[in-house]
């Protein structure tokens, strides 16, 4: 699998070509062009106001960029958004859940929302449960379940209609420390087995270690798109904590 990951030719699952999202004068994404290939692992690192919400909000389809193309499996965002939608399963690091239904409520939900066939769905559901170690929670309340828990469910609901491109959009926040490396776990397992590419948007360097690929978003602008280990060599520095602080951090004022 390891050369799925680093190879650098064969058609991207997702595409994204000089995508610019301005709200009034401040310019959130700002001219951001990558693409990802099957069973990659990319990680979208950048302090707060870097633009990474903006742009997991055009990618989701919620708003269209002012310019630039998005494409998903080769289709625009913009003109075929079905088949597009369709590729992508998405986590936001808000809960979505509705914590009145039981667990496999809300995932029969989300296939219905998919047209996923009734008996296709049910065995979805088990399937997805089981990996994720929640096949006894299914018919628990979303609302009894612990945060890692919740995020658990919000993954298996995010690959119910099998997508090729996964969306974790800062997915671990409010999560302790060993349900992060449980979600973290899950998600190489999902890049390793079914070879779906994942863009894991984190203000976190400690969650950058594993990615294949890291891509360092400040003020909108991509400053590297690089292996973590690439990163600190060129910039230098002996962590990518350090390495990301040297390239993002203000300057200090002068005296
Ligand atoms: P991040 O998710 O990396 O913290 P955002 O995408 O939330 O970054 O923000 C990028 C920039 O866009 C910031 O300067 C932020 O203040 C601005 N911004 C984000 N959303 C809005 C909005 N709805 N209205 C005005 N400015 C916004």
């Amino acid at each position: 699998m390891s050369d799925l990951r680093t190879r650098d030719t064969g058609a991207p699952v997702l595409r994204l070509e000089n995508i610019v999202r301005s709200y009034g004068p401040v310019r959130a994404v700002d001219g951001v062009s990558f693409s990802a290939v099957p069973g990659q692992f990319i990680a979208l690192l950048g302090p707060n106001g870097a633009g990474k919400s903006t742009l997991f909000q055009l990618l989701s389809g919620l708003f269209t960029p002012d310019s630039g193309l998005i494409e998903v499996m080769g289709h625009d965002m913009r003109r075929d958004p079905v088949p597009a939608l369709a590729s992508l399963g998405i986590v936001f690091h808000q809960s979505t859940l509705d914590l009145e239904l039981t667990v496999r409520g809300n995932l029969l939900f989300h296939a219905g929302l998919h047209g996923i066939p009734g008996a296709i769905a049910k065995q979805r559901i088990a399937r997805e449960l089981e990996r994720l170690g929640l096949a006894d929670a299914a018919d628990k309340k979303a609302g009894s379940l612990s945060g890692g828990n919740r995020r658990r469910v919000e993954l298996a609901r995010a690959m119910l209609h099998e997508p090729r491109v996964l969306l974790m959009d800062e997915a671990t926040v409010g999560l302790d420390i060993q349900s992060r490396a449980d979600l973290r776990k899950l998600i190489l397992s999902l890049r390793d087995e079914r070879g779906v590419a994942i863009l894991w948007a984190t203000h976190l360097t400690d969650e950058v270690a594993d990615a294949d690929r890291v891509i360092v978003l400040h003020k909108g602008k991509i400053l590297r798109d690089t292996t973590p280990a690439e990163l600190v060599a060129s910039t230098g520095k002996a962590s990518v904590e350090e390495a990301f602080l040297s390239l993002t951090a203000p300057p200090p004022k002068a005296a």
